[in-house]
């Protein structure tokens, strides 16, 4: 049987990826290229060089090295490709995707320390000074920015002084961050950062790109474990003669081409995070309003993506609730939090102040419907 597609309205993704994209970079899909058109190789060179423009990093000392697959194949390529043999790496954790670093890590072999903090706080930078002190045998060390499991931000500037301090290699999962959240790679000491096609820059699903520093991708000869997610190689096949090493996705990176011009119209980083920020703040004043709790302390929420507790009233079902809205087309997302029951609204992707306005006159009017009244 045929799944059966809705028709042409797309509904409204708040979630934290694949997000709502513009009908612009929806339309730049339609083209067929050959990998090997000059045209295509152009496109994919400017494309990396407008990455590292808008991690604001020199082209001498950063480079852009895009991978086939989504974002975890990505972070997969950095662990798989980067960690010399022998190595050790101090994955400092506050959720879900710090533990899946962990988890690559088991499976590739490579020798860990972990240090978990709990998901409703900030590493404590102290902690980890303790943990590179205690340990000089550790080579490298990763963390995430934003933890999109909850939506904190993550101090990746004062991690990256101690990974600098310490003299080992450090690695930031910027996953849902770049391109929003304004970070200064070269100052961050940052060696490698991660993210993907279809968060903040608001392309559509298909790869990731590394931005890693030169002078350290360049050391990694000899200690990729794994042939399609090898950094260096990727990195030389696209220096060499431009091209990926295996079948790019190429209507992707055509409609990623177009969200990068978008992201530039926009007015860059600062212009996206004011948008962003702007629906952070109608989505909390509105929940509120509603009488949502979010989960985490308010300093320490970021504007990408915001958890709000489950609420405590007989006739909540999350999932009755996600049903109606859905139906209504507003998209949220379920709760990643290990210790809180929770759901995740995001506010990141091609939506604007009036489409969170709309999803909370949604929430309101299913309120109602569920005969939940959480103002009383
Ligand atoms: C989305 C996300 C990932 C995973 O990306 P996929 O594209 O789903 O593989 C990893 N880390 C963070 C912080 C994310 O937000």
């Amino acid at each position: 049987m045929r799944p059966s597609l809705p028709g042409w309205k797309d509904k409204i993704l708040f979630t934290p990826g694949p997000l709502t994209t513009s009908q612009t970079v929806k339309q730049a899909l339609l083209r067929d290229f050959g990998s090997r058109d000059h045209a295509f190789i152009e496109l994919v060179a400017d494309l990396r060089n407008r990455l590292l423009h808008i991690g604001q990093v020199d082209p001498e000392t950063y480079v852009a090295v895009p991978m086939q697959g989504s974002g975890t194949f990505s972070i997969e390529a950095v662990f798989a490709s980067t960690i010399r043999p022998g190595g050790k790496v101090l994955l400092v954790i506050n959720g879900a995707y710090g533990e899946r670093m962990a988890t690559m890590c088991t499976m590739l072999g490579i020798e860990t320390t972990k240090l978990v903090f709990p998901e409703n706080q900030a590493p404590d930078p102290e902690a980890v000074r303790a943990a590179l002190k205690a340990d000089d045998t550790l080579t490298d060390m990763a963390t995430v920015h934003c933890e999109t499991t909850t939506g904190i931000i993550n101090p990746v500037e004062e991690l990256g002084a101690l990974a600098r301090e310490f003299g080992v290699r450090y690695f930031v999962d910027a996953m849902s961050s770049f391109g929003a959240v304004p970070l200064d790679l070269a100052a961050a000491h940052i060696d490698y950062l991660v993210s993907s096609a279809n968060k903040c820059i608001e392309g559509v699903p298909g790869f990731g790109f590394v931005i890693a520093r030169r002078e350290a991708l360049a050391a990694t000869e000899g200690w990729a474990r794994s042939l399609s997610l090898d950094l260096l190689a990727q990195w030389r096949g696209l220096e060499g003669n431009g091209q990926f090493r295996f079948t790019p996705p190429t209507h992707v990176l055509l409609a990623f081409y177009q969200a990068l011009l978008e992201l530039e119209q926009e007015g860059g980083v600062a212009g996206r995070a004011a948008r962003y920020e702007g629906n952070y703040r109608t989505l909390i004043e509105g929940m509120a309003r509603l009488g949502f709790t979010e989960y985490l302390q308010r300093e320490k929420q970021g504007y990408i993506i915001t958890s709000f507790l489950y609420p405590d009233h007989p006739n909540w079902d999350f999932n009755g609730f996600y049903d109606r809205l859905n139906a209504r087309d507003y998209v949220i997302y379920p709760g990643k939090v290990s210790d809180a029951d929770c759901f995740r609204i995001g506010n990141i992707g091609r939506i604007f102040t009036a489409d969170v306005q709309a999803l909370l006159a949604a929430i309101a009017d299913v309120l109602v419907e569920m005969e939940i009244d959480l103002t009383a």
